[in-house]
């Protein structure tokens, strides 16, 4: 399969290769995580992080700021251990 014969996840934008396990494996983790965020404890609802939140808590942040930043095409700086 050429890499232009790779499907192209209408969702979550990734490519990959359907025939290769790792790749399909590796896109159903990041199709989860693109459409329901990341996994956190914290209920549902706004959260204001700050910099002395948990650290798990700054790096939910962290994730959630580099998942708006490719959905957005704009770079939201934000680092859980810059604090
Ligand atoms: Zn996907």
């Amino acid at each position: 399969m050429s890499v232009t014969d790779d499907p192209i996840c209408p969702i979550c934008g990734l490519l990959f290769a359907s025939d290769i396990l790792a790749d399909v494996r590796h896109h159903k983790k990041f199709h989860d995580v693109h459409v329901n965020g990341p996994k956190t404890k914290m209920p549902e609802g706004i959260h204001l992080i700050l910099p002395h939140s948990p650290l798990r808590d700054r790096l939910v942040a962290q994730e959630a700021a580099s998942l708006l930043s490719r959905e957005l095409n704009f770079r939201l700086p934000y680092c859980a251990t810059s604090f």
